[in-house]
């Protein structure tokens, strides 16, 4: 029979893992949770998703003619496992009831690394995920840098990483977060949580970041600088890139996020979602013996296919992470 899953929290990141967890066939969604009866809540309904909401929003959801299957509590002891998709910061609130009820849970990049004691990345620690009862799915910036990090750490042995993120300020359907005119530096205080956050996944790394927040909506963008331990040709890196399965070599022209964007939609991903990290592959150079390159990160979308991984893992579907990912990525691509 098919793993259960709950997705407590049906925002951004929500609605994706519903959606991913649909086109899987090992794995069925149970149900979803929200707090509003808004449009995201009618979505829900009219993909045919139990909704399921706090005991305080039954009411406002039958003013709303939103059929409800439940409150938050019952979708959770249906499920084998939880993925927690509430704000950051809200998702360790939920802990006590994972705890209580006895079901596997995941967390996303904004909970504190604390919330539990595994920060999972499909490709750097699925092995340590296998059978475990709760993982942190770590940031979409965290993860995007793992996935580079990892395969040159094992390949050519990484000395020392810094990198630049240029944020994307907020979500495209978000209409409250700015600047709307400023590049803010997030924080001012060096280095920036990003750096630290891969040291959970790969200890060992030497790395430091700095980011700033620009008004765009669209992505995040990488400015990498990596010292290798052994040395090695551009040509090298791109076959190492082309061989990993997250990672796409964007050329063809395209110099923005606007237009990988724009390649999403033309590839008719759903929600124009470009989950691999997208490395410039023109911008890979070696100067002085360290490489550099520019990747760019879809932030609604790259942690979605690790949630899936990270299910797999934790409800013991599947022992390779190769074939997990494989897997996933299979359900989630339709060409490109
Ligand atoms: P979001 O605000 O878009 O969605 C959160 C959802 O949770 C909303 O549907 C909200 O109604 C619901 N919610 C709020 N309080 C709740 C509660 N107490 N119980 C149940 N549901 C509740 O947020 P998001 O962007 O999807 O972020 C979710 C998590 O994923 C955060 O930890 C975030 O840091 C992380 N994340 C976000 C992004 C991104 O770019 N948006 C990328 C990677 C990771």
């Amino acid at each position: 029979s098919k793993v259960k899953v709950a997705i407590n929290g049906y925002g951004t990141i929500g609605k994706r893992v519903a959606d991913a967890v649909f086109l899987q066939d090992d794995m069925e969604v149970i149900g979803i949770s929200k707090t509003k009866p808004n449009f995201e809540a009618r979505t829900a309904v009219l993909k045919g998703f139990p909704v399921y909401v706090p005991e305080s929003s039954m009411d406002a959801f039958k003013k709303a003619g939103l059929p409800v299957a439940g409150t938050i509590e019952e979708m959770v002891k249906k499920a084998d496992i939880v993925v927690d998709c509430t704000p950051g910061k809200i998702g360790i609130t939920n802990k006590e009831l994972y705890e209580k009820v006895g079901v596997k849970a995941i967390w996303q990049g904004g909970e504190s690394k604390d919330v539990c004691s595994l920060s999972f990345n499909a490709e750097a620690n699925y092995d340590q995920a296998y059978g475990a009862d709760y993982a942190r799915v770590v940031s979409c910036n965290t993860t995007g840098l793992c996935r580079a990090i990892y395969p040159l750490d094992q390949k050519y042995g990484v000395e020392k990483v810094r990198v630049t993120i240029v944020r994307r300020a907020g979500d495209p359907g978000d209409i409250k977060t700015g600047p709307v005119d400023a590049l803010v530096l997030d924080p001012v205080k060096l280095p920036s949580h990003h750096g630290p956050d891969v040291k959970t996944i790969m200890p060992h790394i030497n790395i430091t970041s700095a980011a700033i927040k620009a008004p765009t909506t669209f992505m995040h963008l990488h400015v990498l600088n990596i010292k290798l331990k052994k040395e090695c040709t551009v040509d090298d890196i791109k076959k190492l890139f082309v061989s990993r399965p997250r990672i796409k070599l964007i050329s063809d022209g395209i110099s923005s996020t606007a237009e990988i964007i724009e390649f999403g939609r033309d590839l008719g991903r759903s929600r124009n979602d470009m989950w691999e990290s997208c490395v410039f592959k023109d911008s890979i150079s070696i100067d002085d013996g360290e490489l550099y390159f520019f990747q760019a990160i879809h932030q609604e979308s790259d942690v979605i296919p690790e949630n899936i991984d990270a299910i797999r893992a934790m409800t013991k579907l599947e022992k390779d992470n190769l074939k997990s990912i494989e897997k996933t990525n299979k359900a989630l691509r339709k060409i490109g």
